[in-house]
């Protein structure tokens, strides 16, 4: 087990006014957007962590056992690329905690995948599981390739390579893989397909997989359908109208683009939108679906007509109501929180906002929903994936959503009224209630005492 505690000890003490510099590797995606965390994730996730258990008077033995992965493992994955040079890469799969059921998270490849970026989404994946209720414990994986640069035959003999290496510690009743940042429907069916080379054909082992290889409808658009449900589940008490919203996209990626395209459908406005090449705006609106036909295509999202380019920190200043982060960690930090000129943060991104900048923008009176509820919709439809593969049944798009918007809109409701309740963020509520449920569930197996 790895010593996480020195990694947190380290993380609360920096210039964040909590915390160190952030000494990770970054890449160049942080030239084109604003300046990025003060903070490693890692070190964000455990603040967060530390103030719900200090809250809920958590023995320290237990939060130790629960700050904690149960299991890392890091892998070689040697690949020849087009240059003909065979370039060495690092794959990592990170089991945080399974006291809920089998390990579940996505698989990154992002150039600045590391253990303590992949033990921090683990860490997210525990407590969001538990939030939203699907019986599932923590994890995430990575490899640090730079994928933008790599072709599709690169990518699968990566994606091949990573499974070969750690399919002992996956499988349906294990831990479950599905998509995250630069992986999609096809890197799980080569995940599947490799997976069943050595165990026989087993749809359950990775989720987010097409609907031609028993993916579940619905799946590619749950995350940024989850944002919007949790979104006009909490307008009405902020005396805001889903319908009359205007909102800024950064990242328009799976979550980015599918939160924009139905906020769109149900009346909102798009204003502002980046990605990793850059930033435009308009104030009149942009059209979510024809800019995401438009990047398909291959374009370039400056390119995109009718539009204003515009550097990607003055995202942050277009005025909208929400304003929905759906890039990296660390995005809206210190340095820049005080720029943003919403009502709502949505947060899409996994731990988008540092602690400096959460409190800054607390202190302003922005409601911030965060991560753990707002973006777990991805994991609910994995998990009526995983049911429908288990079953060998498929079930129709619309029960799909139906059944998503439920769970969200329960969830939320949990959540806020808890903060109400407690008079604190919903952020701090979420923890509280995510970390309860699984040290009762540690509890009940024997785990803890
Ligand atoms: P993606 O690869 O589909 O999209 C990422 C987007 O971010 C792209 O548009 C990329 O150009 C953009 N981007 C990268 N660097 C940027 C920068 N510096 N400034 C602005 N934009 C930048 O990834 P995704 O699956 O949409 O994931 C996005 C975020 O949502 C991640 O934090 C991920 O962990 C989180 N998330 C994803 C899911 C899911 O189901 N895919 C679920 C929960 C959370």
């Amino acid at each position: 087990m790895a010593d996480d505690a020195t990694v947190t000890e380290e993380g609360l003490h920096g210039d964040d006014g909590l915390g160190p510099p952030d000494k990770s590797p970054r890449s160049a995606n942080e030239a084109t957007g604003p300046a990025r965390a003060e903070l490693s994730n890692y070190a964000i996730v455990n603040h967060y962590f530390d103030i719900a258990t200090e809250r809920l008077e958590l023995r320290e033995d237990i939060a130790a056992v629960l700050r904690s992965s149960y299991r890392e493992v890091q892998v070689q994955i040697p690949i020849r690329l087009g240059d003909g040079r065979t370039h060495v890469f690092s794959g990592f799969r990170v089991q945080h905690n399974g006291a809920r059921g089998p390990y579940k998270g996505g698989i990154r490849f992002h150039p600045e995948v590391d253990l303590d970026e992949v033990r921090a989404l683990a860490t997210l994946m525990t407590w969001k599981t538990a939030i939203v209720g699907v019986p599932f414990g923590g994890a995430k994986g990575g490899v640090n390739i730079p994928a933008g640069d790599l072709s599709q035959a690169e990518l699968q003999k990566v994606a091949r390579s990573f499974m070969d290496k750690i399919e002992k510690v996956l499988g349906p009743n294990r831990d479950i893989p599905a998509p995250d940042v630069n992986t999609n429907a096809q890197t799980m069916a080569w995940l599947m397909d490799e997976y069943g080379k050595l165990h026989g054909h087993t749809p359950a082992c990775v989720t987010g997989k097409p609907i031609a290889l028993e993916g579940s409808y619905g799946r590619e658009a749950a995350t940024g359908r989850g944002l919007i449900d949790v979104y006009r589940e909490a307008a009405p008490a902020l005396g805001l109208k889903p319908e009359d919203t205007r909102f800024v996209v950064q990242g328009f990626g799976n979550v980015g683009s599918w939160a924009a395209r139905i906020l769109q459908d149900i009346g909102g406005t798009l204003v502002g939108v980046s990605d990793a090449t850059g930033a435009i705006r308009a104030d009149s609106g942009i059209d979510a679906d024809a800019l995401h036909a438009h990047l398909a295509a291959g374009d370039p999202l400056g390119d995109f007509a009718g539009v204003d380019a515009i550097d990607a920190d003055e995202l942050l200043d277009i005025e909208c109501e929400v304003f929905i982060p759906a890039a990296l960690g660390g995005m809206l930090n210190q340095g820049n929180a005080d720029r943003l000129r919403c009502r709502v943060v949505l947060e899409g991104a996994n731990s988008p906002t540092t602690p400096a900048a959460d409190e800054i923008l607390t202190d302003r009176g922005v409601v911030v929903v965060p991560d753990v509820l707002a973006n777990a919709g991805g994991v609910v439809v994995s998990y009526f994936e995983w049911v429908q593969n288990l079953q060998h049944f498929r079930w129709e798009e619309d029960a799909v959503n139906g059944q998503l918007r439920k769970i969200m809109r329960t969830a939320y409701r949990e959540v806020s009224s808890r903060a109400e309740a407690d008079g604190v963020p919903l952020r701090v509520a979420a923890y509280e209630l995510g970390i309860e449920r699984v040290v009762e569930a540690s509890r009940t197996r024997g785990y803890i005492a």
